[in-house]
């Protein structure tokens, strides 16, 4: 038997206002080489200098992951060619990153709990890019310089259900700090994922396949599964040394497979050196205290969730899931509604009502408006079915809660006149019913309630409903 091993190299795209070394604007989806300079296109006599915002930005992650800052870290020039980097060499670090080692924890469904190794963090520029149209290829240099934080991980999970809990612990810790917008689509969070396999019970490392930007989870998911399938089928073929061996490999979304892209290259290929354009990265204690007090994160927002509103650990983190989901879900408590209905409305009526992928800020309802649809409900004004008739509409356009009530005519009867009139009318209706109650078939009273709801043609306050049919039939 097999054991997985599986080691991630995260790429977050830090939001800093402008570039790692220059003061380009990072905005995405600007016209091609419009934010460039002479640093980025690097033009002959232009000079780096590094940006303070990502420097800041390290130390928050740093602080999050319980990791070692490093106080003097050091920029290397890490040397290929390619078209989409002007310079001939990527600014990073190598031997001395801004973050040294930490960790982070993840936790599986049954709430056990592993710590994965988080062995460094460092900051480098990200390359431009290159758009192949035909029998020729442009060059957009808008991303050139962009800040990214590359976070390596331990060769520490075993399977890749443990790679998805790391990376989407990771991306949430990245949101929450506020970071990074970790959009997976855009490329803002990408990773390498190193994937080998070795004999059950063997500590030693085996060789790795390293798959190339992979920037979504089910993809990853796949991929892992792919790789696993394909060394374990050369070991048992006693391929493994021919068809294993150190290298980049792609993964092809169509066919589900990876496939080799280029054999791997040592860090003595690089030509890693200290840039001489840029001093040593020097953080003073001041700056790193100043940084290190970062937002609440997403296991003590749980927790505090779970104890200020007694609400379930398994409700808390589909909250915490997302900041956005978490800060909706807290926004919409001032408006004191209950908590436990404040989840179910946001986490299952509005959730299922978003379109795919859209998220809770470009939805219509905010946190106020869902609020005051449930403290409808809680007032006894109308039913929840009703209410959920009232976000079907609410989610498509602007409107009024109680405007739609009267439109669609939802107001809930609680008189207790008219309530009593329905009652007594079901109650002649079926009077053999009645008496089999009285004579102790108690089960029979949801059948009245349901007479009498249906009666109302759902209108009836079920609540007074019941007491009134309760008090009706002594
Ligand atoms: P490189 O940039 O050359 O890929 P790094 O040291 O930055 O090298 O990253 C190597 C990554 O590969 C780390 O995440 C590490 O945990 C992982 N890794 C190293 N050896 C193995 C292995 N045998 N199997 C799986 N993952 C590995
Ligand atoms: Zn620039
Ligand atoms: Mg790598």
């Amino acid at each position: 038997m097999f054991e997985i091993v599986i080691g991630l190299e995260v790429h977050v795209q830090l939001n800093t206002k402008t570039k790692l070394f220059c003061s380009c604007a990072t905005s995405f989806g600007s016209k091609p080489n419009t934010n460039v300079c002479e640093v980025c296109l690097a033009l002959p006599g232009s000079l780096p200098v590094i940006n303070k915002e990502a420097t800041h930005k390290a130390i928050m992650l740093a602080t999050a992951l319980n990791a070692k800052i490093n106080k003097k870290s050091i920029f290397n020039r890490k040397n290929y060619f390619y078209p989409d980097l002007p310079t001939g060499y990527q600014i990073s670090q190598f031997e001395i990153p801004i973050v040294g080692l930490g960790s982070l924890e993840i936790e599986f469904d049954d709430g056990s709990k592993k710590t994965i190794g988080v062995t460094r963090a460092h900051l480098e520029n990200d390359a431009g890019k290159n758009i192949h149209k035909g029998d020729y290829s442009c060059v957009d240099l808008n991303r050139a310089g962009t800040p990214l934080l590359e976070i390596v991980s331990e060769p520490d999970m075993r399977s890749a259900d443990e790679a998805l809990r790391y990376l989407k612990k990771l991306h949430s810790i990245v949101r929450y700090l506020g970071i990074s917008d970790a959009n997976m689509q855009e490329g803002s969070f990408r990773c390498d994922v190193n994937v080998s396999i070795r004999p059950k019970g063997e500590t030693k490392l085996y060789t790795r396949c390293e798959i190339k930007n992979m920037n979504s989870f089910k993809f990853i998911q796949k991929a892992i599964a792919y790789e696993v399938q394909r060394q374990s089928e050369a070991w048992e073929d006693g391929t493994y040394e021919k068809e294993v061996v150190q290298e980049t490999r792609l993964f092809d979304v169509h066919l589900g497979e990876t496939r080799s892209m280029r054999g791997k290259e040592d860090a003595a290929d690089y030509r890693y050196f200290p840039d001489p354009d840029l001093k040593p990265l020097v953080l003073s204690q001041e700056v790193i205290d100043k940084y290190s007090k970062i937002p609440e994160l997403p296991d003590a927002k749980k927790q505090r969730f779970i104890q200020t509103y007694k609400i379930k650990e398994y409700d808390a983190n589909v909250l915490i899931s997302s900041i956005e989901m978490a800060n909706f879900f807290e926004a919409m408590l001032k408006f004191e509604i209950s908590p436990k209905n404040a989840v179910t409305w946001l986490c299952v009526e509005l959730q299922a009502r978003l379109k795919e992928g859209a998220s809770l800020n470009e939805c219509l309802v905010d946190a106020k408006k869902l609020a005051s649809l449930i403290k409808h409900i809680e007032d006894g004004i109308i039913s929840a079915k009703a209410a959920k008739e009232i976000l079907d509409v609410l989610v498509q356009k602007e409107a009024s809660i109680d405007t739609l009530i009267d439109e669609l005519g939802l107001k809930q009867v609680s008189d207790d006149g008219a309530i009593l009139a329905i009652i007594e009318e079901v109650l002649a209706k079926n009077q053999d019913k009645v008496e089999e109650y009285k004579s102790g078939k108690d089960k029979l009273f949801g059948f009245f309630v349901g007479q009498v709801m249906k009666a109302s043609k759902g209108s009836a306050n079920p609540a007074k409903a019941n007491e009134l049919l309760k008090k009706a039939l002594k």
